[in-house]
C-alpha cells in the first residue's frame, strides 16, 4: 500500500509543528522560513492555508506530526504497473 497526503486546511490550527519538523528534518535547525510547507494565515477570514514549495520531497513526515489532521495520510492501493 502506498501513502497519500490528503490536505484539509480548513483544521489547520496555525501551530507550525509541520513546518518545523519538515525544517529540522532537512536543515540543521527549526526555521519556518527553510521548510518545504509554509503556513500562512488569513487575517481577513481567521483562516489558515497550507503551501507546499517545489522543493517538497514528499516524505510525508509533516503529516505524521500534525495535531489537527490538517494533514494526513491515507492508504492508497498501489498503482499497478505497466504491462500488468
Ligand atoms: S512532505 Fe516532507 S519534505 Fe514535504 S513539506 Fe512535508 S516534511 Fe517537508
Ligand atoms: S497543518 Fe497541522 S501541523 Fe501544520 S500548522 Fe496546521 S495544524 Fe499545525
Amino acid at each position: 500500500m502506498a501513502k497519500e497526503l490528503v490536505i484539509n486546511p480548513q483544521r489547520c490550527i496555525g501551530c507550525t509543528t509541520c513546518a518545523l519538523t519538515c525544517s529540522i528534518t532537512y536543515g540543521e535547525d527549526f526555521n519556518l522560513n527553510r521548510a518545504f510547507v509554509q503556513i500562512l494565515k488569513d487575517d481577513r477570514k481567521g483562516l489558515f492555508s497550507i503551501a507546499f514549495s517545489s522543493a517538497c520531497k514528499g516524505c510525508k513526515k509533516c503529516a505524521e506530526v500534525c495535531p489537527s489532521g490538517a494533514l494526513r495520510t491515507i492508504e492508497v492501493a498501489d498503482k499497478p504497473k505497466e504491462g500488468q
